[in-house]
């Protein structure tokens, strides 16, 4: 009788990875970086990621699924403490965290106290990766190795990483350890899968971060993006927008001189968004006056800001 040849089928591994760092160190460039694909908006101002986005990454066998974190900061409002909420939630949940600290300009050695307080916020349980990013403002290499050296004694890491998340360079490494730590376990997404979230999330979020990069000084407190209406039965989808502010000075801004701002935040959204599903669309924007928008509970959720798993629209699809 022939012996029957048993072949071992590779297991599947999947891992939720957060990704954790005070704002402005380049937490979403780092998960474009890693996706290849603009998943998560990016600005140079702190806070632009309000809600959890899910960048998936299928590689053989091995599923990591990346959330990024709203940055970690001082909660003055309501939305800000949800944001701080949503972001240690993620880090307790993952199977591993990305602690992303920033270097340069200066070549100071040991890790600042903001970056230790968040470090704090991360159980000592959960394998973490130190991920020391912007390496491209240190200009002399050889200032890096004491500045690795000075930020790893902070806790006993998986690994440092040196990276430039804007020039994509040394990501490679971060999928590879990763590759090593996530356990096995049924993937959660398809093998296809980029995001978890509908693209109408992202619609909203093109637009609300060209209005940060447009205005972020000039109207504070900033806006809430919801999609109204986004009916794709004619041949070109027609997606409406509103666009909420606290007040009506805020309003004027946004609308700018003849519509001229409000113009040009829509025409570089949609540019964005025609990028993303492949085809041309009709963008409409509204603004609407909804005076303490970021205060008012009812008004959060209605927006699509809730606890838990909300998406960052209305209805999301
Ligand atoms: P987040 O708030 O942590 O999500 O930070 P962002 O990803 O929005 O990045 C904040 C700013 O840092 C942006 O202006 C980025 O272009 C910049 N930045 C991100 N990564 C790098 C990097 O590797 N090198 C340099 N020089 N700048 C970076
Ligand atoms: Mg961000």
């Amino acid at each position: 009788m022939a012996a029957k040849k048993l072949v071992a089928r590779p297991r599947s591994r999947s891992g939720r990875i957060a990704i954790v760092g005070r704002p402005n160190v380049g937490k979403s460039t780092l998960i474009n970086a890693l996706l290849g694909e603009p998943i998560a908006i990016t600005s140079r101002h702190p806070q632009t990621t309000r809600d959890q986005i899910l960048g998936v990454i299928t590689e053989g066998d091995t599923q990591l699924v990346f959330v990024d974190t709203p940055g970690v900061h001082k909660a003055k409002t309501k939305l800000g403490a949800r944001m701080n909420d949503l972001a240690r939630d993620a880090a307790r949940d993952a199977d591993a965290v990305l602690f992303l600290v920033e270097v340069g300009p200066t070549t100071r050695t040991a890790m600042g106290a903001d970056d230790l307080a968040i470090l704090a916020s991360i159980p000592e349980r959960i394998p973490t990766l130190l991920v020391l990013n912007k390496v491209d403002r240190i200009k002399q290499k050889a200032k890096l190795f004491p500045i690795l050296e000075g930020h790893a004694k902070a806790r006993d890491f998986r690994a440092v990483i040196p990276v430039s998340a804007l020039n994509a360079n040394g990501t490679h490494r971060i999928i590879a350890e990763l590759h090593e730590i996530v356990p096995e376990g049924p993937k959660m997404f398809d093998d296809d899968a980029l995001s978890d979230k509908p693209v109408r999330f992202f619609v909203a979020e093109f637009v609300r971060e060209q209005i940060l990069r447009k205005t972020f000084q000039e109207v504070p407190h900033g806006v809430a993006v919801v999609v109204e209406r986004f009916d794709e039965t004619q041949e070109i989808p027609r997606i409406d927008l509103a666009i909420h502010v606290d007040r009506d000075s805020h309003k004027r801004i946004l609308i700018g001189a003849k519509g001229s701002m409000l113009k040009e935040i829509g025409t570089e959204a949609r540019a964005k968004v025609e990028q993303m599903i492949g085809k041309h669309v009709h963008l409409q924007l509204w603004v609407r006056v909804t005076p303490g928008w970021y205060e008012n509970e009812a008004a959060l959720r209605e927006m699509g800001y809730g606890n838990s798993s909300s998406s960052g629209t209305k209805d999301g699809r």
